[in-house]
């Protein structure tokens, strides 16, 4: 496995300085608090739109549908200056990352000109429909069925898990097309782009261990969907899924969901001028350093078109093992009284991390597949 090292440019280093700048001023102003996994759980809207008018979402898009044609590595640096910030990026997230290049790659000319520039202003948001009460790691197994009809699609089904449907208008759903059959189950998937607000779509909260509300279940009966809204090629679903799943797991909020944590950690401990616990601490931020190498490595092959499945699973399955062990280590280092509504940021961030930790390494592949992908790899060479 070779990866490139990234050097950032004179203007890569302004850039990540001009984000900063955008946060600390909004931090200040009140716009929003910090909150670790906030790219998940943090949805708002009207951030979202402030984002927009920086430009900053779809920015590595065609300017012909509004994008900036700004590099990867520039995106990457954006998403870490959002993460570090805990800023509330959760409402564009999936369209941003997942649903805008999927569009690009696969999308008829319609579905660009209609849904990239709607994105790029703030005002589309996308949910990633995937999972189902029956279907998890084994995705291939999914049983939402669309059936043809004149003019379209009619879907049954239900999906589960679903972050920020509630919020999201659309939903890329990876449908079955074509009977189910048990020795191909891979074939005969299609990916529909679905309107959350159309006529027999039921949208119910499955409460967080926090009480927030953030993934949902979201049943289908009888939704009809239009031919034009089906992605790409009819029952190439899977095929196309897994060339999104490599956006999905190698990115900066596979290493950075505590890391307002891990911030606040280091400040408390400078504060008790605590040196075993700052030694303890620096430990965590050569680990980090090191997965953030990987990261980069993997963003900058998939700017140059390369094939990244078994990096971006390293990334996942070691970056979230990481996440999951900053608050273990700050409860070792620093008393804490963790309450998600705490004046003090340390114990509110230890509330936050240990109540989302849980979910790290589920969401986006669970470890155990991500191994099995990754051990695949190395028998194979
Ligand atoms: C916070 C959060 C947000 C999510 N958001 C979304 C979303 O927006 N959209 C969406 O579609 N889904 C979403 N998910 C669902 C997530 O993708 C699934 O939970 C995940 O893929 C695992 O599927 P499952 O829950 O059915 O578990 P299962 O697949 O039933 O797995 C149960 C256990 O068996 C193990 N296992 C399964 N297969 C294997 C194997 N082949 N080898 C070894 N071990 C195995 C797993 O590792 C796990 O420990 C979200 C999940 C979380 C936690």
């Amino acid at each position: 496995m070779k990866l490139p090292v990234v050097q950032f440019t004179k203007e890569q280093q302004a850039f990540r300085l001009e984000v900063r700048a955008f946060l600390q001023q909004h931090l200040k102003e009140g716009t929003f608090r910090t909150k670790c996994d906030s790219w998940l759980s943090g949805s708002d809207p009207a951030f979202s739109k402030l984002v927009a008018a920086q430009g900053w979402i779809g920015m590595t898009w065609p300017s012909a549908y509004g994008g900036s044609e700004r590099s990867t590595i520039d995106r990457y640096i954006l998403t870490e200056e959002f993460l570090a910030a805990g800023a509330p990026v959760a409402a564009h997230w999936f369209a941003d990352r997942q649903t805008g290049p999927l569009l690009l790659r696969f999308g008829t000319k319609e579905q660009r000109r209609f849904f990239l520039p709607k994105i790029i202003q703030g005002d589309c948001f996308f949910g990633i429909g995937l999972s189902e009460p029956n279907s998890g790691s084994d995705l291939a197994s999914v049983r939402t069925k669309a059936e043809k009809v004149d003019g379209g699609w009619l879907v049954n089904g239900a999906k589960t898990w679903t972050s920020n449907a509630h919020d999201a208008h659309y939903m890329v759903t990876l449908v079955r097309t074509a009977p189910y059959d048990e020795q191909h189950k891979h074939k005969g998937l299609s990916q529909l782009i679905l309107d959350l607000h159309a006529p027999g779509v039921t949208i119910t909260p499955i409460p967080y261990l926090t009480g927030e509300r953030h993934f949902n279940d979201v049943f289908f009966d009888n939704v009809f969907v239009p031919d034009a809204m089906v992605v790409g090629t009819l029952g190439n679903g899977w095929a196309q899924g897994l060339a999104e799943l490599a956006f999905e797991r190698s990115g900066p909020e596979r290493i950075l969901s505590t890391f307002p944590l891990l911030n606040e950690l280091i400040i408390e401990l400078k504060k008790a001028k605590d040196t075993v616990g700052l030694a303890t601490a620096s430990k965590l931020l050569a680990e980090m350093w090191s997965l953030r190498n990987l990261s980069i490595g993997v963003a900058q092959v998939l700017e140059e078109g390369g094939e990244v499945g078994i990096p971006a699973a390293l990334v996942k399955s070691i970056g979230t093992k990481f996440e999951q062990k900053i608050p273990e280590i700050a409860r070792l280092l620093v008393r804490a009284y963790p309450n998600l509504q705490a004046e003090h940021a340390f114990d509110r961030y230890m509330a936050e991390s240990i109540l989302h930790a849980p979910g790290f390494t589920i969401r986006g592949g669970t470890s155990e597949v991500l191994y099995g992908i990754v051990a695949k790899g190395v028998v194979a060479q």
